[in-house]
């Protein structure tokens, strides 16, 4: 398989190239030149199938020649075998017609490591037969980090930096990162906001020297193989409901569009969705354009589900390609708009045809607690408050007719405060993270300073040199 940049520019790669690159040279997101596409007969196949096994199918046709299927066969077995529920994604019905995909049972508690602990063996896959080494580096407001440590420590290939505002994250989220002590991790609390942090690593990558001496690498969410890591649970959901047979809905909570891109992904890929539904809190850029065809920024505000505290959606930019017919000039045009003007709005016969398999939703944070309440009376379930903007979304644009798949993006152990304030209690932790709050924890801290940063940074890379 062979990717494509969305804005032409960038030369076409592997697999293994886009993994290591993550975004394009010209700017633009690496897509796949076509979709694979399941039959009926190869879906029905699938069913049944042991979750790593599902994921190794469904992920090799964009792997292609990279890697081998029996490593990659191998490693998704590796990946999957650390979560802590046998069926790794199990869906869980909660109201008639609406099921709760659980993408949280992985050592991080939310769906990040269901990409990202894949992503850990196919780095170091890919550098050992190359014989490279990376340093990758990122910034986090919460989720992504633990995530992206959990998945990267301990490997030999990879280091990994991460950049946390110090004082702003949870103090579950912050301890998710800082209590783990392998070598190859480095935590830096930095004196500043999230904004400083997204800052310092940009400013990173554009230091050539500094890029190419410690070969800086990156694992955020534009990078394609994050998206085909979450491609399979939405084949796995529709099977376990009826497809090919039956046709499906999903409602994602939303914030930089990968993870509800992926499952409009399963349906290029034969799964018989029938609707995607774009949930947000009141950072809702995605379902103003959605109401309207006016994607305009607007300054992000905190909220009860901090993980889609978001300006801009970055992954819409593959969307918008795909409705612009590929047209790469197109698709180059409208973001360059969009940068200079801070609106987008797409040609009438586009947004109407976004609109035919896309709805949007929003919720505040006064409702997002009545949800939450609301399934915990009805059904028992306790749902973070991430999911219960889905579940909300799903009770109020189901079509008819249609189960509904809501994918339940983080544990609800993640966020005890705004559990308490809904239902009156606090979630416990599940028994892997219960000694949380007693382990030792270790970060550097740093001034908003790039010079100072870049120091701490290249001393860590050389370390071993
Ligand atoms: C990252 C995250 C999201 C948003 O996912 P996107 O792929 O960025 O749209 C939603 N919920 C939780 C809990 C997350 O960690």
């Amino acid at each position: 398989m062979r990717y494509v940049s969305t804005r032409g520019q960038a030369e076409g790669k592997d697999f293994a190239d886009v993994l290591l690159a993550g975004l394009a040279d010209d700017g633009g997101l690496y897509m796949p030149e076509s979709w694979p596409r399941f039959s009926a007969a190869e879906l029905r196949a699938l069913r049944g199938l042991p979750y790593a096994e599902l994921a190794a199918r469904v992920m090799a046709p964009f792997v292609g020649e990279a890697i081998d299927f029996a490593d990659l066969q191998a490693m998704c077995r590796r990946a999957y075998a650390g979560f802590s529920h046998p069926a790794v994604v199990p869906l869980v019905q909660l109201d008639t017609g609406i099921f709760a995909l659980e993408l949280f049972h992985g050592p991080t508690l939310a769906f990040k490591d269901l990409a990202l602990q894949l992503a850990g063996h196919l780095f170091e896959h890919v550098l050992a037969a190359r014989g490279g080494r990376v340093c990758i580096a990122g910034a986090t407001s919460g989720d992504t980090g633990s995530a992206a440590i959990e998945a990267m420590a301990g490997r030999s290939r990879v280091d990994i930096v991460i950049l946390h505002p110090e004082g702003r994250t949870s103090e579950v989220q912050r301890r998710q990162m800082t209590t783990v002590t392998a070598p190859n991790v480095m935590n830096i609390a930095l004196k500043g906001n999230f904004d400083d942090c997204q800052d310092m690593v940009k400013a990173m990558f554009a230091d050539v020297p500094l890029r190419t001496a410690i070969s800086l690498s990156a694992v955020n969410s534009i990078n394609f193989a994050r998206i085909a890591a979450q491609i399979p649970y939405y084949f796995a959901a529709a099977l376990a409901l009826g497809a090919p047979e039956r046709e499906v809905a999903v409602a994602v909570p939303t914030g930089n569009f990968g993870n509800v891109l992926a499952a409009w992904a399963a349906k290029q890929m034969g799964v018989p969705i029938g609707k995607f539904i774009v949930a947000s809190n009141r950072n809702d850029i995605l379902s103003r354009f959605l109401a309207s065809n006016d994607m305009s920024l607007r300054p992000v505000e905190e909220s009860l589900s901090p993980s889609m505290d978001i300006g801009v959606s970055s992954n819409f930019e593959r969307l918008l390609h795909e409705f612009l017919g590929r047209d790469a000039q197109a698709t180059a045009r409208t973001m360059a708009d969009f940068r200079a003007t801070g609106k987008m709005s797409v040609a009438e016969d586009v947004w109407r045809a976004i609109r035919r398999d896309f709805t949007g939703f929003r919720l505040s944070d006064e409702a997002t607690l009545a949800e939450v309440a609301r399934t915990w009376r009805e059904a028992q379930y306790l749902a973070d408050p991430h999911t219960a903007i889905g579940l909300a979304a799903a009770r109020a644009c189901a079509p008819v007719g249609l189960p509904v798949i809501v994918a339940a993006t983080a544990h609800p152990a993640k966020f005890p405060d705004a559990i308490e304030k809904a239902v009156g209690f606090r979630p416990a932790l599940p028994p892997h993270l219960s000694g949380l709050y007693e382990r030792q924890e270790r970060y550097v801290t740093a001034p908003n300073d790039f010079e100072q940063v870049k120091g701490l940074v290249r001393n860590f890379a050389n370390r071993n040199i």
